[in-house]
């Protein structure tokens, strides 16, 4: 682990049965594994599957592999494969074992021949359509394949000679001899092996048949000696399928099956593992499939796999997640068999509590409007205690520089009130964060109208140790000095769709037709000058304004971009 989750474990049935696995001896040791597809980047909702899956084995002292289930070249990618792996790591975890399906490729071969000799598969001539035909309906049983009875021999060397290379593409596949009467349609003679003449990112031209992920999937569970194969609910039905690759082909049993991958180091002994299916983690506000994610960054519709409004890890990362939050926000939403949508509220709330603890404060002006003070001396300069975190007095305190001009919040002063508007008016008296009371003695325009400057008068008696330092007064705003502040980039992020479903088709829509418009506003803002310095993926709330984070990829000191993390309530209330 390169970061023990501090968190105590909620309880869930999974963690039920695994304890009662080691209290009845079953396994001296479990083991788990984290299977991603190396065919995109991983979202939020691959982290409710990590957690568990390294959460069980940290919890147990048990062990977790990492295992690219690689078995589909066309969409998977060398890219991805090292994503995945920098994002499991920010998460805090780490693996045991760096796996690929594909490095099983030649066992899931000899176990493919076993299958043939015992009669449980055979090499079948119909093309993708046929075989749709032959399969029949959730309420018709399908029709036996007119290769179905070929004879072993045959079977064994045409397997050979799609190996080989001999056949085109779909041509041909090898097929489980089941039940194409089974009330359960992935038991009607599912494919094992197709033919694709493609390059595979792990083995190159190696191969040019691939296996079925539910084929290889059991199969690499075993021979990694995986206990307990946690996976989402859309697999219940294909447990069956699982659990008959395994018994027919009894690989604990075999061991010149397992040869081939002894070499590569393997050290766990082969298990019978049991497949155990929850819930996938869906959000309101979001999409979460990969063909989605990906087109919204091959359409250039956001700026990439990185984009801060993306769902992706990478994405809520550069956000300014952390990731004490995402495991948090596992722990409270839980394992169960429940289908659900969570709300990205859940998600943000985690977020907020991380941050409130450990982000120090400082002071930023998004909008800035100038203050003059008029009764401070041109010229005047000091430097102000202020404390970084004000529930931590262990964070010690900055200085804040303050002179006569100061940025405020345009939106912190109104020229006619409305009615409950507690902040800077005409005439009306604010609290300066840190200085005193400061009163708004004139309204400087420019021609259109618009405000030039405001200018104000310090209360010299209201300032800290001195006796009118406690008078009482509404509201409090933050500045920063004119002549001290430094100018940033400052990126507003909301959310990417302005609907709770995006996935919702009805109407002819899609995703697209959702995605908001103000997803990101870029300002120009002024900072306290001691932002400047910090480093990329450091966190800060603003005051009052929200929690910002230096932007992981362009924020440089003399060039300061900070990204907006989230607001300091949620305002979609
Ligand atoms: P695809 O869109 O390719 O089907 P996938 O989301 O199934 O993608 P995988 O790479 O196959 O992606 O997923 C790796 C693991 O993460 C699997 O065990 C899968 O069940 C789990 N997983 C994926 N999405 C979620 C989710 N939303 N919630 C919980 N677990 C998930
Ligand atoms: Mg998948």
């Amino acid at each position: 682990m390169t970061e023990v989750p501090s968190i105590a474990p909620a309880h869930n049935f999974i963690r039920q049965i695994v304890m009662d696995d080691m209290n009845s001896g079953k396994h001296p040791m479990i083991r788990t594994r984290f299977p991603p597809e190396p065919n995109g980047y991983l979202h939020i909702g691959h982290a409710k599957s990590i957690c568990l899956n390294f959460g069980l084995a940290a919890e147990f002292d048990g062990q977790c592999t990492l295992r690219f289930d690689d078995t589909n070249p066309s969409k998977e990618d060398i890219e991805y494969v090292e994503a995945i792996q920098a994002d499991v790591r920010w998460l805090g975890f780490d693996w045991t074992e760096l796996r690929h399906a594909s490095d099983y490729f030649e066992t899931f071969y000899l176990c493919a021949q076993k299958l043939i000799g015992d009669g449980h598969a055979y090499v079948c001539d119909l093309n993708a359509d046929e075989v749709r035909s032959y399969r029949g309906t959730l309420t018709e049983a399908g029709r036996n394949s007119p290769h179905r009875e070929r004879g072993i021999a045959e079977n064994l060397d045409l397997f050979a000679r799609m190996r080989a290379g001999e056949f085109a593409d779909g041509a041909r596949t090898l097929r489980a001899k089941i039940d194409m009467g089974s009330g359960n349609i992935n038991l009607r003679d599912p494919a094992i092996y197709r033919i694709r003449k493609i390059s595979h990112q792990n083995t190159g031209d190696a191969w040019c048949i691939y296996p079925m992920y539910d084929y290889a999937h059991g199969l690499s569970d075993a021979i990694e000696g995986i206990t307990h194969s946690l996976c989402t609910l859309e697999f219940e039905d294909h447990r069956p399928l699982y659990d008959w690759y395994l018994a027919q082909i009894d690989l604990g049993n075999h061991a010149e099956l397992v040869a081939p991958v002894l070499k590569s180091g393997l050290t766990a002994p082969v298990s019978t593992p049991r497949q155990i299916e929850f819930s996938r983690l869906n959000f309101d506000f979001t999409v979460m499939s990969k063909r989605k994610l990906l087109a919204l960054v091959n359409d250039g519709l956001i700026s990439g796999w990185n984009d801060p409004r993306m769902p992706t890890l990478t994405g809520i990362r550069r956000r300014g997640y952390p990731a004490a939050a995402i495991r948090e926000m596992a722990r409270r939403v839980g394992v169960t068999k429940q289908e659900s949508v969570i709300e990205f509220s859940v998600l943000e709330n985690c977020v907020r509590d991380d941050l409130d603890a450990s982000a120090e404060r400082r002071m930023a002006v998004i909008d800035p409007v100038k203050l003059v003070i008029t009764n401070l001396v041109p010229g005047h300069e000091e430097f102000l205690s202020a404390s970084n975190h004000p529930k931590d007095e262990t964070r010690g305190q900055r200085k804040v520089p303050f002179a006569r001009e100061i940025w405020i919040e345009r939106e912190d002063f109104m020229e006619v009130p409305s009615k409950g508007f507690h902040r800077l008016v005409p005439g009306g008296e604010v609290r300066l964060r840190f200085v005193g009371i400061i009163k708004c003695v004139d309204v400087i325009k420019h021609e259109d109208g618009s405000i030039k400057e405001l200018h104000g008068t310090l209360d010299l008696e209201s300032r800290s140790g001195m006796p009118g330092a406690d008078r009482k007064i509404k509201g409090t705003i933050h500045w920063v000095s004119a002549l001290h502040a430094i100018a940033a980039e400052v990126r507003l992020y909301d959310r990417l769709f302005t609907v709770a479903n995006p996935d919702d088709e009805s109407d002819g829509k899609t995703y697209r037709d959702y995605l908001n418009p103000d997803s990101v506003r870029v300002v120009s803002a002024q900072l306290e000058p001691s932002l400047a310095a910090v480093e990329a993926e450091q966190r800060f709330q603003f005051e009052r304004l929200g929690y910002f984070v230096a932007d992981r990829l362009d924020h440089r000191p003399d060039k300061p971009v900070f990204n907006r993390v989230c607001t300091l309530r949620d305002s979609k209330k």
